[in-house]
């Protein structure tokens, strides 16, 4: 496996990608997922140029953050949060992608320290899943565009995997509708994560502006 290969490739798909439909590919940001990886194939990723990197698991990230001496990374906080681990998190990451409740949105707030959020949408509708639903997504969206610390940036999602080999495409089509819906009440919030080694490409079909991607880069895990 060849880091680097892996990273050209996936650049090059997120070309096509963009061009395809009628997008630059400069506003889309690739975020690598270096969970369950270790920081020197972190460090070769960001030698290859990337700068973005999400993580999972707070006890893991924490100790690799805090190990790795890399110049202008952005850590983005991609998985679920507990709000006791919430002043952790505001201080090791730049972003949260995972926001899905008042009282996360309070305990982050209440870090002191200023932070990029998108609030992760349970688009599926499925209860298993994390995620805000669409009815009180804009309720939620308020109280983070009136926090102190927190900068509402935009929405996250993830979609439903594939069923018989079948993606569900309305899925991708309501993230990028809330998420336009989004911006024409509050344009800051002009970002919407969707989209991992799987379904990259249709995420930006669909409006993406951060993919992540883990496996397709670092291999499996
Ligand atoms: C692990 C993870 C990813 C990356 O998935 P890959 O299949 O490795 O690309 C993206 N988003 C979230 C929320 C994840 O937990």
């Amino acid at each position: 496996m060849d880091i680097s290969d892996n990273i050209a490739k996936i650049n090059d798909k997120i070309e096509s990608a963009a061009t395809r439909s009628g997008r630059s590919s400069e506003e889309i940001k690739l975020i690598a997922v270096s969970k369950k990886k270790s920081t020197d194939l972190i460090a070769a990723a960001h030698h290859c140029g990337l700068t973005n990197f999400g993580e999972n698991y707070l006890q893991e990230s924490v100790e690799k953050i805090s190990s790795i001496n890399l110049n202008g990374i952005d850590w983005h906080f991609i998985g679920n949060i507990q709000s006791k681990k919430s002043s952790q998190i505001a201080q090791y990451f730049s972003w949260v992608h995972t926001i899905d409740r008042v009282k996360i949105v309070n305990s982050l707030d209440a870090a002191g320290q200023n932070l990029k959020v998108l609030i992760q949408v349970n688009v599926s509708d499925e209860k298993s899943k994390s995620g805000i639903s669409e009815s009180d997504l804009m309720p939620l969206a308020e109280i983070v565009i009136e926090s102190k610390c927190l900068e509402l940036k935009g929405l996250m999602a993830l979609p439903s995997p594939p069923i018989d080999g079948k993606i569900n495409e309305k899925e991708y089509e309501k993230m990028n509708m809330l998420s336009d819906q989004l911006k024409n009440y509050y344009s800051p919030a002009n970002e919407l994560s969707l989209g991992t080694s799987q379904d990259f490409e249709l995420g930006i079909k669909h409006g993406s502006t951060m993919v992540r991607v883990g496996e397709s880069i670092f291999g499996k895990r």
